[in-house]
């Protein structure tokens, strides 16, 4: 299968990738968090993707592009996207690139929260340093600062700070909102509440995807 999720920042697209991609043992290709592992890793790629990251910019379609193409080698038995496509123009490059292979999208999640859900959720959210998993300082006893499934320090991302947090929100709606009517015409959408628990969310994704 080959699916991508959709959605503002802090809809859960990673997290429920993250399940998806074990539930279906399919890859989670995460694009925040590629273009995280090459700025820790001080890749060049990496270190030109950091000032966009920051200011919660969109990172340049030749760097995107780079990075997708090395990962999706490989993934022929079907892959969990999230954080691309972002653009319209990511859209139709995804869809060219798939053409190529004679594969085609399965279903684009399309995750809904309301903007209070996102407000509450991304200054809250804490990033394991190794596994990436994410969570809720407010579901997290006080005194955790590692995280409870590897034991690795607990992080806020740098760009869940208020600033950058608005330019994110105002990029989405901007630039990955007309993606739903995209894939809609496409006839490949579905919409899922991302309101409530990870579980909760992913039990109502499992239901469409079956
Ligand atoms: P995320 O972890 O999905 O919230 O992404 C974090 C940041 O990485 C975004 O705010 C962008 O700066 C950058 N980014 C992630 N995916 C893309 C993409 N498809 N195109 C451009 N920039 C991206």
């Amino acid at each position: 299968m080959r699916i991508v999720l959709l959605g503002p920042p802090g809809s859960g697209k990673g997290t429920q990738a993250q399940k998806l991609g074990r539930n279906l043992g399919l890859p989670h290709v995460g694009m925040g968090d590629m273009l995280r592992g090459a700025l820790k890793n001080r890749t060049s790629l990496g270190e030109r993707a950091k000032e966009f990251m920051d200011s919660g910019k969109l990172v340049p379609d030749s760097i995107i592009l780079e990075l997708l193409g090395e990962r999706l080698e490989g993934t022929k038995e079907g892959f969990i996207l999230d954080g691309f496509p972002r653009t319209l123009e990511q859209a139709k490059r995804l869809g060219a690139l798939l053409e190529k292979e004679r594969e085609n999208l399965d279903a684009v999640i399309n995750l809904k929260v309301r903007e209070e859900t996102i407000l509450r959720r991304l200054p809250g959210r804490l990033v394991c340093s190794e596994c990436g998993k994410v969570y809720q300082r407010a579901n997290l006893s006080s005194s955790t600062q590692r995280c409870p499934s590897c034991g690795a320090p607990l992080l806020s991302r740098t760009d869940d700070v208020s600033d950058t947090l608005k330019k994110r929100i105002e990029i989405y709606l901007e630039h990955t909102h007309p993606l739903i009517d995209y894939y809609k015409k496409k006839g490949i959408l579905q919409d899922v509440s991302g309101e409530g628990n990870p579980q909760e969310v992913f039990d109502r994704i499992v239901k469409i995807l079956n």
